[in-house]
């Protein structure tokens, strides 16, 4: 592992580390500046040609984020995090759940850019201690930006008016709770980073640095850790563990779907144990799952 000394600049890479123009984003396909060529230098279309379709904002996406794991797929966590705040400034969110592990990619964020918009999903099911903590630990870090996103009122009012939905069938709850809120949310960005790592195993297995997501890139700083990374990240900057950690909580969701795990269990067999299901939603694609038939924002 390479635990990165405060706030380094990345090394030589022409992509990473020179910052857009004020209020631009970069083309990750091109060195900046290369893209702006005047429109009259440009080669002119025959009148009768018929215009090439242009690409969909998904194909593109997928081109861009094929290029920046290709860059940055070795690189240190603290460096794909600026390479992210480069690229895309305010038009950047992180995603986190203030769950066992999630001090170390807020630490790091917090080295790169402070007043990062933080997305944490209240879904009016988290433990206490999650609250405390999210609380505590934005604090100690100086995040300025957390953003608490709620389920809407009216979408529980019509698909789980007495909060028993996740008795009965967990991926429409989880929508309701999870995926709408941060799909509401995720529409005023660009870019956007998780705290996924490979080791949690699963379909996370293949977990890329860069991957393309609904239109948007998504940076997984944090792909190529293991636990000891982590742990001795957590040691080298004396951050505060999640208090439910020590009662055997390697994995942190809401409490009517996270039990404690024996030592060598899998770090998320304690999430929805004995359902089959291991992801929330909200790093899968979407529409899998219909929407409450309800209106608009409350
Ligand atoms: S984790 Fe459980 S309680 Fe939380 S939103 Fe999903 S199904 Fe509902």
């Amino acid at each position: 592992m390479t635990v990165a000394g405060p706030s380094p600049r990345p090394a030589a890479d022409g992509l990473a580390v020179r910052a857009a123009p004020a209020g631009r984003l970069r083309d990750p396909l091109q060195p900046w500046g290369r893209s702006e060529i005047l429109p009259e230098t440009l080669p002119q279309a025959r009148p009768d040609a018929v215009a090439p379709a242009a690409p969909s904002p998904d194909s593109v996406a997928e081109q861009q984020a094929a290029v920046l794991d290709a860059r940055l797929r070795d690189a240190d966590p603290l460096e794909i995090l600026q390479a992210a705040s480069d690229l895309y400034g305010d038009q950047l969110a992180l995603v986190s759940s203030f769950g066992a592990e999630s001090a170390v990619l807020l630490h790091l964020a917090s080295r790169v850019r402070p007043q990062i918009p933080v997305l944490f999903l209240d879904t009016g099911m988290l433990f206490g201690q999650t609250l405390d903590y999210r609380k505590q630990l934005a604090a100690r870090l100086g995040l300025t930006d957390v953003r608490d996103l709620r389920p809407r009122f009216q979408d529980l009012a019509v698909g789980d008016p007495d909060a028993r939905l996740w008795k009965t069938d967990t991926d429409a709850c989880c929508n309701i709770r999870k995926v709408m809120p941060l799909d509401r949310a995720l529409a005023g960005f660009e870019g956007w980073v998780t705290g996924r790592k490979r080791f949690h195993g699963g379909d996370r297995l293949r977990l890329a640095v860069v991957e393309a997501s609904e239109g948007k890139l998504k940076f997984n700083p944090l792909a190529n850790w293991d636990k000891a990374d982590l742990d001795a990240y957590l040691a080298l900057h004396d951050l505060p563990a999640h208090p439910l950690v020590a009662q055997g909580f390697p994995s942190i969701g809401c409490w009517p779907c996270t039990n404690p795990v024996e030592d060598g269990e899998d770090v998320r067999s304690g999430r929805w144990a004995g359902q089959g299901k291991t992801e929330c939603g909200i790093h899968v694609a979407r529409a899998h799952v219909a929407p409450p038939n309800v209106g608009g924002d409350i």
